[in-house]
């Protein structure tokens, strides 16, 4: 007699399956087993899950089910935690559970035969691998007294902790010990790492082999093979990697003896995926910890409002533990003098005020290096005719092409339309068209001439370098160029916030943001959030040692000077920030006081974007009103309309989490019905973003 079984598949988002589905198989199977079994006319992958998460009935025509095709059982089945927070995850972040859990494995497990999958498992030692002596290991510093505290809490209390570490002030270090601590009392344990960029995974990997060794530590991030995925991936699962250490996807690592998650950065806005199942990795690790028995600690020089909301005191409502490391190592504790131009004061169209330009001869006489900020890359925003008007606008777009001066193109940043640079105007044919604004690469330009004439104490001419999307897009050429600056072979680095996030430049004595009052005017509410966050880490980038702290400096050129977002950072005061944004917030109803998500839909044209949303409001009023939920209007999203498709968004708002969760939850088959019906007609897609980042 053969027994049912539910199978966890691929399922497409909106495809009303849970992903789970019946097949025959003659064994029981443990829930988390790997499986193939037919779907369709092709073979897949499945895992087999517990029935709960099926919505399939049991009226089920057990003669019309196909048997299990494969039991991978050389491999053990995925835990009831990873279970637990694949369903979590879909439930909240309204996905199919199938979607999660087969995006969290490696592709490999696809591919690979039967016998292909035992021989890659014989190459992994059956036994953990151990933090072995090593004569040639970095030895764990003498804590400083702030760390020593911070130890001492994570030590005694269950957290999640908020590691609130000004930029330099070791939280690397206690990550490191944490580690450590945890590994001598439990050598089996496991250990997360999750650190926001797959640019900075390489200096962090390399701080924990360096104490750890290479075979204790792990990598998951999308720039691996897929065997080398498949490799740390099954490091993971089978109990051998000591520490995975990853990007956001990393949080669905199967980890058997996980104890201990630490995220890195926790503010930045790349730990929430931005596309499909848009989780954040952040949020998620909370979760996880919390249903492991893992102790969770988020670090931050600038933590996110929520997270900074989170961790008020515990008489207030607060859930997390701040401990506070506010001063710099190695410096007295000194951090980097915060200069304001006033650019209403400088001379018209000045890009470089001379007092700032001054400031940087003034390093590069003293050999030190500079860093210079500019949030937009390309060599200007767009093209201009003089004549007639004509702006080099993106024919799929809402939006204008980016002049590159380099190879003389006009590149649409959103679709990507490449086009070569017209000799003439398209529209009038005059030959006047000049580029309007100023972007990374014609700011090296415009240095690079102010500095002709400027020598370096050997003598020889300034070196000037760029760092953006631009120039690291062949592999490599990041960690080239970061090597460069280390080496102090480059003066000055040019960049987006690429260069203002996590490197430990040692000689850096000057970093200056050229031009970043847009985002003080923003219609994006986090907009001053990730200015001030972007300020302090770039700020944190100039002094690191010692020898130069004293004189460092960061420079902002604005014309906005007296915004209280530049006092809070001149006193280097992230408190009197959080506390002033906090309160607009709290008097706005915005986050972290209520909850949100967007739907958005994408069509051929806006109309019919905008009714799909429109009909899924009304059906949904009635629960709406229950549930203390508001609906705002369907609006057209920022740009608008990107590769010939028409975008909108609709924003829904909760001052309750649990409310939210249980109105979208219900709003799934409505949504699906509104698709289906008249209104529906000329989408093409619709998803929803629950705690979305942008709005
Ligand atoms: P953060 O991660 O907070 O930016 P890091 O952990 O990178 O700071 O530490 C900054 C510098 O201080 C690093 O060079 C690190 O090796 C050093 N450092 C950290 N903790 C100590 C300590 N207890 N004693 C001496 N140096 C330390
Ligand atoms: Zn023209
Ligand atoms: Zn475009």
């Amino acid at each position: 007699m053969q027994g049912l079984v539910q199978v966890l598949v691929q399922a497409p988002a909106h495809s009303g399956i849970n992903g789970a589905l019946s097949y025959l198989c003659e064994q029981a199977l443990a829930h988390g087993t790997l499986v193939r079994v037919p779907l369709g006319k092709r073979e897949t992958l499945g895992v087999v899950w517990n029935k709960a998460s099926s919505n399939e009935t049991d009226s089920l025509d057990v003669k019309k089910l196909k048997p299990v095709t494969a039991v991978l059982d050389c491999i053990p089945p995925l835990s009831d935690h990873w279970q637990q927070l694949v369903n979590f995850s879909a439930a909240y972040y309204q996905r199919s559970a199938g979607e999660i859990a087969l995006a969290a494995l490696p592709p490999q497990l696809r591919e690979l035969s039967e016998q292909q999958l035992m021989r890659r498992l014989l190459r992994h030692p059956n036994k953990p691998s151990e933090v072995d002596d090593d004569d040639n290991r970095d030895l764990p510093r003498t804590l400083t007294i702030q760390q020593a505290e911070a130890m001492t809490i994570i030590g005694s209390e269950a957290g999640p902790f908020l590691l609130f570490g000004t930029t330099g002030s070791g939280k690397t270090e206690v990550y490191l010990q944490s580690a450590s601590q945890l590994l001598a009392r439990e050598p089996q344990a496991q250990i997360l790492v999750l650190v926001p960029e797959i640019n900075l995974t390489p200096q962090l990997e390399a701080r924990f082999t360096a104490r750890f060794g290479t075979s204790a530590v792990a990598c998951l991030h999308s720039g691996l093979t897929p065997a080398q995925r498949m490799k740390n991936w099954l490091a993971g699962h089978l109990g051998q990697a000591r520490i995975m250490l990853g990007t956001r996807m990393a949080i669905f690592a199967s980890l058997p003896n996980l104890r201990l998650i630490m995220v890195d950065e926790e503010h930045d806005a790349s730990y929430k995926q931005q596309e499909g199942a848009r989780y954040s990795a952040r949020d998620l690790a909370v979760y996880r910890g919390h249903i492991e028995g893992a102790k969770v600690i988020l670090g931050s020089a600038t933590p996110s409002l929520e997270s900074w909301h989170h961790s008020r005191s515990a008489a207030q409502g607060g859930r997390y533990r701040r401990l506070s490391m506010p001063d710099r190592i190695g410096t007295g504790g000194s951090l980097p003098t915060v200069r304001l131009v006033d650019m209403n004061h400088q001379p018209k169209d000045a890009v470089f005020s001379p007092p700032l330009l001054a400031a940087i001869k003034a390093r590069v006489a003293r050999h030190e290096q500079c860093l210079i900020l500019l949030n937009r890359r390309g060599y200007a925003p767009v093209l201009r005719c003089s004549e007639c008007d004509w702006k080099s606008e993106c024919s799929y777009c809402t939006g204008y092409r980016v002049f590159h001066k380099i190879d003389r193109t006009l590149r649409c940043h959103h679709c990507g339309q490449t086009d070569r640079v017209p000799r003439t105007c398209p529209t009038c044919g005059s030959p006047d068209i000049r580029p309007l604004g100023r972007g990374t690469e014609k700011l090296e330009e415009t240095l690079g001439e102010l500095l002709a004439s400027v020598q370096r104490p050997d003598g020889s001419p300034v070196r000037i370098a760029r760092i953006d999307a631009d120039t690291t897009r062949r592999k490599g050429t990041l960690a080239t160029q970061m090597a460069q600056m280390h080496a102090g072979a480059v003066d000055i680095l040019i960049g987006t916030q690429m260069i203002a996030k996590g490197h430990d430049f040692r000689q850096v004595s000057l970093v200056a943001a050229i031009n970043s009052d847009a985002a003080l005017f923003s219609s994006d509410f986090r907009a001053p959030e990730r200015l001030f966050s972007l300020l302090m880490q770039a700020a944190g980038r100039s002094g690191r040692d010692a020898s130069i702290s004293q004189q460092s400096e960061m420079w902002v050129q604005t014309f906005y000077p007296v915004h209280p977002i530049f006092e809070a950072l001149k006193a280097h005061d992230f408190d009197a920030f959080a506390r002033l944004q906090l309160k607009e917030r709290s008097q706005a109803g915005l986050p972290p006081f209520s909850f949100q998500a967007l739907v958005r839909s994408e069509a051929r044209d806006q109309a019919s974007a905008q009714a799909f949303l429109l009909a899924a409001s009304v059906r949904a009023k009635e629960s709406a009103k229950v549930l203390g939920v508001t609906i705002y209007p369907a609006v057209p999203m920022t740009p608008q309309r990107v590769a010939n498709v028409e975008r909108a968004q609709m924003l829904i708002e909760c001052l309750s989490r649990m409310a939210l969760q249980r109105f979208l939850a219900d709003w799934q088959e409505v949504l699906r019905a509104v698709r289906q019906s008249p209104e529906g007609k000329g989408l093409i897609r619709w998803a929803v973003d629950v705690d979305p980042l942008a709005i």
